[in-house]
């Protein structure tokens, strides 16, 4: 069942309240009425049936709702859709544009980057500041661009979270796990034969892992059983040009990889 946005923080509310009440255990995900549990077995199971319809949706947390709702995307339309209308993610109050992607949906490769940043939530694209500009310039070098007409040579790129976090702080362990399901049922839905996450975040969520990009990189990993090679990020870049050496040879391993396939 969909809930609207009213509906959903109705129930919220209403969870609230039983918290508030002194209710500190979710036994079921469905209530179950003890009065019904004195007529006859029959009574009991429509008792039980009526609670499904009405009630199921009341303990349902933001995660869970995400997860469904990313599941029940058969396209990228449909993700699009479902991300611009889930409400679960403080996140979102704060942005002014849900940031989806951009690119080739054809393209070979898929980029990873980790969350928007000012210019990208008032664009509503990701990496088209600074960073991005770098990275336009990294991937042209060997041959990519998100705008090449030809899936050989075009990449596609999307977020962690398709929401910039208030004054650029640091996505919550929570924020990052919500959002999970809708980034691995984009990576689903794109199927691209090489993924590239780019920086620490993007890395962490995809590959599990604490680790950050200079311990895990320069050497392909998988991500639900797509090759995916980690890379400094722009902004790293940016501020540690001495990296960039090593981003090179990682963009190389990439541009290997796209050769021998
Ligand atoms: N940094 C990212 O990781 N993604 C963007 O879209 C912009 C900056």
């Amino acid at each position: 069942m969909r809930l609207e946005p009213h509906e959903y923080h109705e129930a919220l509310a209403q969870l609230a309240w039983q918290v508030e009440l002194g209710a500190d255990e979710a036994i079921g995900a469905v209530g179950v009425d003890r009065y019904a549990e004195k007529t006859s077995p029959k009574a009991v199971d429509k008792t039980v049936e009526k609670h499904v319809d009405t009630r199921v949706d009341v303990t349902t947390e933001p995660s869970d709702e995400a997860a469904r709702l990313a599941a029940g995307c058969g396209d990228l339309e449909a993700l699009r859709a479902a991300l611009e209308g889930f409400d679960g993610c403080g996140l979102k109050r704060g942005a002014r544009s849900t940031v989806f992607s951009d690119g080739s949906p054809a393209a070979r490769v898929m980029i990873v980057g980790e969350a928007p940043d000012k210019d990208e939530d008032m664009q509503g694209r990701p990496f088209v500041g600074k960073s991005g500009q770098l990275l336009d310039k990294m991937l042209a070098a060997i041959g990519l661009g998100r705008n090449a007409e030809s899936p050989e040579d075009a990449v596609y790129i999307t977020n962690v979270l398709p929401w910039r976090p208030p004054q650029n702080r640091e996505p919550l362990p929570d924020e990052n796990t919500m959002m999970k399901p809708f980034l691995m049922r984009h990576i689903e839905l794109v199927k691209p034969e090489v993924l590239l996450l780019v920086g620490d975040l993007s890395n962490q969520v995809l590959l599990n892992t604490n680790q950050r990009v200079a311990r895990v990189r320069g050497q392909l990993h998988e991500v639900s059983g797509i090759p995916a090679l980690p890379l400094f990020h722009p902004d790293y870049l940016l501020r540690t040009p001495a990296k960039k050496r090593e981003a090179w040879a990682d963009l190389l391993m990439l541009k290997t990889r796209l050769d021998e396939g």
